[in-house]
């Protein structure tokens, strides 16, 4: 399998007043093309910060993280923000939706700029029918349910078709019924697409659907 993203001794730390807090301690990784990853790791151990790392939102200390071969902290920040527009996806544990806006130009804002707004918005819709929201169109977020809203969030999340998924507990905040369509839909989109996938989850139903497992303990992986 090619590798597409690999990770060397990352190291990241937060300092809460006089304090350094070690949260990274020498992460590294490797995800192939067209895997699904999935990280476990209790409450506080530093996956959603190594999610961000890993794509692109947070610089590490020390460490490097390449994608296909190259650096992403080695690139200038606009080209590295042109990467994250157009190579990664993020789904958050919250959402994250624009309540003034309707679900598609939720789900089209993303590639409003890449691909114009006529072409942004008919891939919106397409997108957000195979999520099972073809009928709530025109809808604003707060009219959804919260497993309705994280669907939107997927679609919005495959808008550019990204290469890379990263999911930070995506059905931390649903009931497990709700939480199982979610990945239903979820899994779906990655793995008809082929599309590689991170999945930060602390629950161990949800990280057996994906091809690998590994667990953040202690500021590395095991
Ligand atoms: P997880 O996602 O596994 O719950 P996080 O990566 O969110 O863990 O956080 C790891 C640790 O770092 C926690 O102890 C958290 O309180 C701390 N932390 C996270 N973000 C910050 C920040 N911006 N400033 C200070 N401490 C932080
Ligand atoms: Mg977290």
């Amino acid at each position: 399998m090619e590798t597409i993203l690999q990770a060397e001794n990352l190291r990241r730390s937060y300092a809460i007043g006089k304090t350094v807090l070690d949260v990274l301690k020498g992460v590294s990784l490797e995800v192939g093309e067209g895997e699904t990853l999935s990280i476990m790791g209790e409450s506080g151990s530093g996956k959603s910060t190594l999610l961000h790392v890993l794509g692109g939102l947070d610089q590490p200390k020390t460490g490097t993280v390449a994608f296909r071969g190259r650096s992403i902290y080695g690139m200038s920040s606009p080209r590295r923000a042109r990467f994250r527009a157009e190579k990664v996806g993020f789904v958050f544990q919250a959402f994250h939706l624009l309540p003034e806006l309707d679900i598609v130009e939720n789900v089209a804002l993303p590639a409003m700029a890449l691909r114009g707004g006529r072409e942004a918005v008919a891939r919106a819709k397409e997108l957000l029918a195979e999520v099972g929201l073809g009928e709530r169109i025109g809808h604003r977020p707060q009219e959804l349910s919260g497993g309705e809203q994280q669907r939107v969030a997927i679609a919005r999340a495959l808008m550019n078709d990204p290469d890379l998924l990263f999911a930070d507990e995506p059905t931390g905040n649903l009931d497990s019924k709700t939480g199982e369509k979610v990945l239903h839909y979820l899994f779906q989109l990655v793995e008809s697409r082929r599309h590689s996938l991170v999945l930060v989850t602390h629950s161990r139903e949800v990280a057996a659907r994906c091809s690998r497992g590994l667990h953040l303990k202690d500021g590395v992986l095991v």
